[in-house]
């Protein structure tokens, strides 16, 4: 049983192509520059293993649909790909930013699914539009394989009311659909359970803080496998300090800034979302840049890593508050899987709240989810890889089992 994962932007596109017997990746790549000049296809077959297999070649991809043949045809080159034919495909996954208060569940592509889902774009304008595109190619493309979208938002949607709206007007949340959504939601559900299963729990069990620490950051509490709340709000913007994203911020600093600088209301929000966060304070969003120049005395940088751990210390403490009883803290993506230091900066002091860090654990690079608490701790400090992209898969799979459509 073979599972298409398509990831689409507006002018590129990721896919995975996963067996779903073993959660194996048989082919992944990346389509990016579409529309441009020149576009560049990178195509992996057996990725990430002894046997793999790279191509890489310029192209013209006027549009996501040469992308999405050229891809098909190296899906079943008997060289590159892994497939006689495109009908092996049982079905595919794709990842939808936001599904809004209509998708609570990944759902079956039809139109009405569609539908919906392009009536969601004013809320995600610059997400929602390129994975509708995605859809509608694969349709196209494969007619005879079922389409399932996969949202970002949906695990978020168990959050009560008290943690989803916002303290506006109320008929901005009827009349506008202004409140919290939350993203990542599939790494956030995937590495919750993820948890509960190396903690030897069933997901019911366990509380958890997942940290999702990568380009973009969030944290959630996980209360018995459910999202109980959630860092970003109506769009990624909110929340932790990210990489370019300033995070939380007083809300009055928007027109404060216009009225001061004469800034447009479009200026400033892309200086708050690609200008701000870690780039914003050093010049640097790569954290591997940011340890390196804080190694040579840069007082910016050694500010800007500060002032990440700080904000993500601060939404640990809110959501053991939240919580009531924490069972892990779960770093994954990246930064939270990569970073030793980071992580120890964040659960520095934190003792009283049972959150410590063993050293010599934590200093230990690997891929697999892994234990950095000391042994006996109250809570499970844990570094789980997330793999949003198999839980897409998974995803897809369960929706199909659901409908009783045989795979
Ligand atoms: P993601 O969005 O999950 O792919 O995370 C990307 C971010 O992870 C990069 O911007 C880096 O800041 C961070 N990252 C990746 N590898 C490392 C590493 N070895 N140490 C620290 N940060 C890392």
């Amino acid at each position: 049983m073979k599972i298409l994962v398509i990831n689409c932007g507006s002018s590129s596109f990721k896919y995975q192509l996963w067996d779903m017997q073993t959660h194996k990746v048989l082919c992944s790549g990346l389509v990016e520059r579409i529309g441009d000049a020149v576009g560049r296809l990178i195509h992996k077959k057996n990725p990430d293993t002894e046997a793999e297999r790279k191509t890489s070649e310029d192209g013209v991809f006027p549009d996501h649909t040469a992308g999405m043949m050229r891809v098909m045809a190296l899906l079943t080159d008997p060289e590159a790909g892994a497939l006689k034919e495109l009908s092996e495909i049982s079905a595919c996954g794709h990842r939808v930013v936001q599904g809004g208060e209509e998708f609570t569940k990944s759902a079956l592509i039809t139109e009405e699914v569609l539908d919906n889902v392009r009536k969601l774009s004013p809320l995600a304008p610059l997400h929602n539009p390129a994975c509708i595109q995605g859809i509608e190619v694969i349709m196209k493309i494969l007619p005879d394989c079922p389409s399932v979208a996969v949202f970002d938002t949906e695990f978020h949607s168990s959050m009560p009311p008290r943690a989803y709206m916002y303290a506006l007007p109320y008929e901005y949340y009827e009349r506008n659909r202004i409140r919290r959504y939350g993203f990542h939601g599939t790494s956030h559900g995937y590495v919750a359970g993820k948890a509960a299963e190396f903690l030897g729990k069933a997901p019911e069990e366990v509380n958890v803080i997942v940290c999702h620490l990568g380009n973009g950051c969030s944290i959630s509490a996980v209360r018995g496998g459910k999202c109980a709340d959630t860092s970003m709000g109506l769009t990624p913007l909110a929340g932790v300090i990210m990489g370019t994203r300033c995070g939380d911020i007083d809300p009055a600093i928007p027109a404060y800034l216009g009225a001061q600088t004469g800034l447009s209301a479009a200026r400033i929000d892309a200086l708050l979302n690609r200008e701000s966060g870690l780039k914003g304070i050093c010049g640097l969003n790569d954290m591997r840049d940011i340890h390196a120049a804080c190694a040579e005395g840069n007082a910016k940088a050694k500010l800007a890593l500060d002032m990440f751990c700080y904000s993500i210390k601060k939404y640990i403490g809110a959501y053991y508050a939240v919580l009531g009883r924490v069972d892990a803290l779960a770093f994954t993506a990246g930064i939270g899987e990569n970073d030793n230091v980071t992580r120890a900066t964040v659960c520095e002091g934190l003792e009283g709240l049972g959150i410590a860090v063993d050293t010599a654990a934590n200093n230990v690079r690997s891929s697999d989810p892994r234990a950095i608490s000391p042994k006996g701790a109250k809570v499970s400090v844990l570094v789980i890889p997330t793999n949003e992209e198999l839980a897409i898969a998974q995803a897809a799979q369960r929706v199909l089992r659901e409908l009783g459509k045989s795979l």
